[in-house]
């Protein structure tokens, strides 16, 4: 389901998502529910201030993302799902419109805010993508915060883990133990979160971040669509930003990022009938279930799913903050 905002102005705008999947009224108590909903608000008021002062696209888009990843209710930064292994691996991307310089990390362990990493490496290394260890050397050297590997768990998720693994031992017995052997996802609709932040600023400028935990269970050393450039993260003034959040592998795929930007720009779609045509009839053939928010160079803005819910939001220089979380809002 989505939901489209188009404007006839130009207009600053910052939308955020927090993850796709099987968000259902009846598996949510009214008080978790309301502390989703107060989270992205209070992001997103944020911004709201940030826009309206001037600030850069990039920047708006990398502090609400790290505001996220220092909120535990969120998959990426604390609060972020284990590995098959017990650990945390964590992904992150950004990129800036204006010239699509880009920064990525990818299974970093010990970088506080994977977000800032990642756009310490579009600013400072030369390169796009750093991992493991040697993206952490990186990340420290330019001043960024480090701490334990066991900082980010928290006991929901690594009950959320064993529940994985046990659902796991189930199919051993059924007839994917393969699957279940090399400790890949189960129930894939169960499992996502990803936080995510794309922006339009008063200069025009559009920008997109991503950061996960990844999927729960995962096998140690495996990389989503996230820190992606064209899968879970892209950002192109001539035609739009995104971030993605659902099942990785599929994202990476169908190039889901960049095939909204195509569909702009070469396929001259609007905003609108190309990340509709991206959730629903791309990614569907490839096993993708998920999400994506979406910002075009006039500010109009889409967020949408083809999963059960999504929490996610926007608001515009001045405006009062929107956030949905359900199909049916
Ligand atoms: N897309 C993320 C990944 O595959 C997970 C998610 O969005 O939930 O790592």
């Amino acid at each position: 389901m989505t939901a489209s905002f188009p404007t006839a102005l130009p207009r600053p705008v910052l939308a955020l998502h927090g993850g796709a999947g099987t968000i259902r009224r009846d598996s949510m108590s009214a008080e978790m529910e309301a502390s989703y909903r107060a989270a992205l608000k209070v992001i997103l008021a944020d911004g709201a201030e940030r826009l309206s002062r001037g600030d850069a696209a990039m920047d708006v888009a990398v502090e609400a993302v790290r505001r996220l990843e220092e909120c535990e209710l969120f998959n990426a930064g604390k609060g972020a799902v284990y590995t098959a292994d017990e650990r945390h691996e964590l992904d992150a991307s950004v990129m800036d419109g204006r010239d699509r310089s880009a920064g990525a990390v990818a299974g970093v362990t010990r970088v506080r805010n994977p977000v800032l990493a990642a756009r310490a490496v579009m600013a400072h290394s030369g390169h796009v993508m750093l991992i493991g260890p040697a993206a952490e050397a990186f990340a420290f050297e330019q001043g960024l915060e480090r701490v334990e590997p066991t900082w980010f768990g928290t006991p929901q998720r690594l009950a959320q883990l064993r529940k994985a693994q046990a659902s796991a031992m189930g199919q051993v017995l059924d007839h994917d133990g393969q699957q279940a052997v090399a400790g890949g996802p189960i129930d894939e609709k169960t499992k996502f979160g990803t936080v995510g932040a794309v922006v339009r600023d008063a200069a025009g400028h559009l920008a997109a971040a991503t950061s996960t935990g990844g999927m729960t269970n995962k096998r140690p050393g495996r990389v989503g669509d996230s820190p992606i450039l064209g899968a879970g993260c892209y950002a192109d003034d001539r035609s739009v930003a995104v971030s993605c959040t659902g099942t990785g592998e599929a994202f990476i795929r169908a190039a889901a990022a960049h095939e909204v930007g195509a569909l702009m720009r070469i396929g001259g779609m609007s905003l609108a009938e190309a990340a509709s045509r991206v959730v629903f009839e791309e990614l569907p053939p490839v096993g993708g279930d998920g999400g994506l928010i979406a910002v075009d160079a006039l500010g109009n803005v889409w967020l949408g799913f083809n999963t059960e819910g999504m929490y996610r939001g926007w608001v515009e220089a001045g405006g009062a903050p929107v956030v949905g979380v359900y199909r049916d809002e």
